[in-house]
């Protein structure tokens, strides 16, 4: 029997998406996943009642992202991550190959690899070379689109989309689609999230999670805020028992409102080292484009993407090539580890000569 003549056609034509994890490097220094450089081991799982199924949506939890994200508690859905959350708004939004989401590359690839998974089409907008959205390329090629993804600040190029073009977008989309903001770095530049336009604007959604700023990319939590209508609709899809006890338990202790500090502090923390490494790298002469980043990691461009992956490789520092994306030839993305993280990526840029290599 010819197991492949079972399975799906478009999930025999997929590229599975190019996890961190699955590129499987190996070296010392991880700067490829935007993970946090440092473990928070300050949270206790006391480890009762694990006989019994989780709640559906656990009440502690949900409260506690409701005070930290300043919306309602029917206004959150939470999933195994964000990356559960962008394929569940398809299975209840987009009929299989009738309906359409549409993107904004160069971004983050799970939108993509989502959408092909479950055989829906997708509609590629490139941003413009300010790598904000196009929004008269989007209005013109709107038949269909039900989701569009936007990813805010964007994921690999570090930018805020701007509010103006935000509620352009929502304006020209009015009933006819949904806006999804990913929010996942928004912790890092809190002031700029859309989380307040959520009561203005039915039909928006916002995608945040406990992998980035909050250091908790083990433990797979992630938060969907949008209007009540829109969570009850994902509660139909979601899995009936999406978040692991353990998981409930130290994600209420990470968000527990007296405990926000924690984050808070390593959010400075990271600011800081990205002013270093910025400075380090405006003096290593194979930095061809530092682009601004208010996250955890930048973009970077150098001469030869090639040369710098591979010494980076050889010295066990793993960064993320981003090269493959449409606008970015030889970039790469650099997640801001600890000071000592940078201090080490720095030596090792610093003498990477790429004049040597055109002689
Ligand atoms: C890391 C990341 C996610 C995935 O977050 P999880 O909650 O860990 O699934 C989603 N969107 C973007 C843009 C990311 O960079």
């Amino acid at each position: 029997m010819n197991i492949r003549d079972l399975a799906r056609k478009n999930i025999l034509k997929l590229t599975p998406y190019q996890s961190a994890r699955k590129l499987g490097y190996t070296g010392n220094i991880w700067l490829n996943a935007n993970e946090y450089p440092t473990s928070p081991n300050k949270y206790k799982y006391k480890y009762t009642n694990i006989n019994r199924y989780p709640d559906f949506q656990p009440k502690e939890l949900i409260n506690n992202y409701a005070i930290y994200s300043g919306v309602n508690p029917n206004q959150i859905l939470v999933s195994r991550g964000s990356d559960e959350s962008i394929e569940l708004l398809m299975k209840v939004f987009c009929n299989p190959s009738k309906d359409l989401i549409m993107f904004f590359p160069p971004t983050y690839g799970m939108y993509k690899t989502s959408a092909e998974i479950l055989g829906i089409n997708y509609r590629i907008i490139p941003a413009k070379k300010n790598w904000q959205p196009n929004l008269l390329a989007i209005k013109s090629q709107l038949h269909n689109v039900k989701l569009i993804y936007i990813c805010n600040p964007n994921n690999p190029t570090g930018n805020l989309i701007h509010i103006s073009n935000i509620k352009k977008i929502l304006k020209i989309i009015e009933n006819k689609a949904l806006l999804i903001s990913d929010e996942a770095y928004i912790d890092f530049c809190l002031n700029a999230s859309l989380v307040r336009l959520i009561s203005i604007y039915p039909n928006l959604v916002i995608l945040r999670t406990l992998s980035k700023a909050f250091s908790l990319a083990g433990l797979r939590c992630g938060f969907t805020l949008a209007n009540p209508e829109i969570i009850k609709l994902l509660e139909k899809v979601i899995t009936p028992y999406p978040i692991p006890t353990p998981v409930i338990d130290i994600a209420a202790q990470a968000l527990d409102p007296k405990k926000i500090k924690y984050t808070r502090s390593r959010i400075i923390k990271i600011h800081k080292n990205r002013i270093f490494l910025i400075k380090g790298l405006k003096q290593c002469s194979c930095v061809h484009t530092i682009f601004p980043s208010i996250t955890n990691y930048i973009l970077v461009k150098f001469y030869s993407k090639y040369q710098v992956f591979k010494i980076l490789l050889d010295h066990g520092i793993v960064v993320r090539d981003q090269s493959y994306q449409p606008g970015l030839i030889n970039c790469l993305r650099i997640t801001i580890g600890s000071y000592n993280e940078c201090q080490r990526i720095l030596a090792v840029l610093k003498k990477i000569k790429p004049i040597s290599l055109f002689i």
